[in-house]
């Protein structure tokens, strides 16, 4: 096992990894911006290095700065966390150039998945269905029109390099598509510096469902279950639960043999995340992320597995500690992202936080770095919580979010906390009966109420 592992991450994500470091024994190194100092994961690490100003590009992302830390310090590994490194080919092979573990899948792993036109050619050869669309990348020369026309609208522009719902536009109609087009590569470009885009059928009313699955290096794979990430503004994930409330467990075991089926095909190891849409009883892939996932706490509520200690472990070489069989679904869990956001126009709200009262009691888990007095760094990703309840039955759960979600004090800065507790209070959520485009809809809807 590892006696010291570099955690190449901020926020929640760099607490979460260094928890589960501090109980299996491994000693820490945090790597922070001149932005990070006073972070909680810098504070609770048996080292800090900065690595470079504010900035990402200078810090974060940073490979040379943070492989150097690694050095100085003495590390057996690096752990990428999620975003910044944590899918970048060439920084795994550095890692392990420097003779050091990275904590993922293997760097041709990590390429293959990235780019997603051909993780969706790979995902079918290995037998799992994808999003019916364009056969590879829209070359600039062709004709789109028609390729449209066979597709049916509305259709979706993708950006082959991309993340975070940045480089995605629709066109509901032909004389959109140009547009559309533009739009999507532009975007591309200036985010992913990659201005490849496909086309994939617009799909109009499907949940978002991804399957989590585990891999050690003796090819043993054990998939986790489903978590349904449909609530989503702008393509990002706002609240997730496991399981979904639109799935049985024959279609849970059905989906699950096919995804291991395909990981054991492929000789993957580690932890990762295949996503689907999943309309009218059908799944269809749109990409697999080689990494943690931001709301996997989730799947560790209802299947009392550690994600983070055993993704270290399998990465150390050793065996998984579990077969397929011997993973148990109990309960329901629910993820809240609580972002430092305006609850109604999403504007970011930097700041420094006021009062802090976390919620707490059974059931109730938050994994958050903040603290009375943190001062918010307006340059990173506006997450600063995650809130995570579980309960024996979706309705025990869903009532102890909003007890939790009613305790919970953050003052000084905005945050989503108020939408939250209407989405927990909202019919729909409640009924489970919800798509990816609802959350959009009812957010409309409710300006509009407003408005009137
Ligand atoms: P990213 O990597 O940018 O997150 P994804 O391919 O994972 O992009 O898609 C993000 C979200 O965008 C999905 O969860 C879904 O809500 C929406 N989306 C993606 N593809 C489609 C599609 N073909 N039809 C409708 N919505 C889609």
């Amino acid at each position: 096992m590892f006696q010291k592992i570099l955690i190449a991450n901020r926020g929640e994500i760099a607490l979460r990894i260094l928890r589960a470091c501090r109980e299996m024994g491994i000693r820490v190194v945090a790597v922070h911006s001149s932005a990070d100092s006073d972070a909680m994961h810098v504070r609770l690490a048996d080292e800090s290095v900065c690595i470079g100003p504010a900035l990402s590009r200078e810090s974060y992302l940073n490979m040379q700065a943070i492989l150097s830390a690694a050095d100085v310090c003495g590390v057996d590994a690096i752990h990428p966390g999620v975003g910044f490194l944590s899918e970048n080919a060439a920084f795994a092979e550095m890692v392990e150039e420097h003779g050091m573990t990275f904590i993922g899948p293997t760097p041709e792993h990590i390429r293959l998945m990235g780019d997603k036109i051909t993780a969706k050619v790979t995902a079918l050869e290995l037998g799992i269905p994808v999003v019916p669309g364009s056969d590879g990348a829209l070359d600039p020369e062709g004709d789109i029109d028609s390729l449209a026309d066979r597709i049916g609208y509305p259709v979706l522009i993708k950006a082959a390099a991309g993340g975070g719902g940045k480089g995605m536009k629709v066109a509901q109609r032909a004389a959109e598509l140009d547009e559309a087009l533009r739009i999507a590569r532009t975007e591309a470009k200036a985010c992913f510096g990659n201005d490849e885009v496909y086309m994939e059928k617009y799909l109009g009313h499907p949940r978002h469902i991804e399957m989590q699955v585990i891999a050690d290096s003796y090819g043993n794979v054990v998939h986790l279950g489903e978590r349904d990430c449909s609530l989503q503004r702008r393509h990002q994930k706002i609240w997730e639960e496991a399981p979904s409330p639109a799935i049985s467990s024959e279609v849970r075991k059905k989906l699950g043999d096919v995804v291991v089926k395909a990981i054991k095909k492929l000789g993957y190891r580690g932890v990762g995340t295949i996503e689907f849409l999943y309309e009218d009883g059908e799944f269809y892939f749109i990409e697999m992320n080689t990494r943690l996932q931001v709301e996997h706490p989730i799947t560790e509520m209802i299947t009392g597995i550690d994600l983070v200690a055993e993704q270290i472990r399998v990465a150390a070489g050793l065996p998984l500690s579990f077969r397929q069989s011997d993973v148990r679904f109990k309960g329901h869990a629910i993820e809240c992202r609580i972002n430092a956001e305006d609850a109604e126009t999403f504007m970011p709200s930097p700041g420094t936080i006021q009062d802090y009262l976390t919620p707490g009691g059974y059931g109730v888990r938050v994994d958050s770095p903040m603290y009375q007095g943190y001062q918010i760094p307006p340059h990173y990703d506006s997450l600063i919580a995650k809130l995570i309840v579980y309960g024996d039955t979706r309705e025990e759960c869903l009532k102890r979010a909003r007890r939790a979600l009613h305790e919970y004090v953050i003052t000084g800065i905005n945050t989503l906390l108020p939408l939250h507790r209407e989405l927990a209070e909202a019919g729909d959520v409640v009924k489970g009966e919800y798509d990816i485009h609802w959350l959009e809809k009812w957010l409309a809807l409710k300006v509009m109420k407003e408005a009137a």
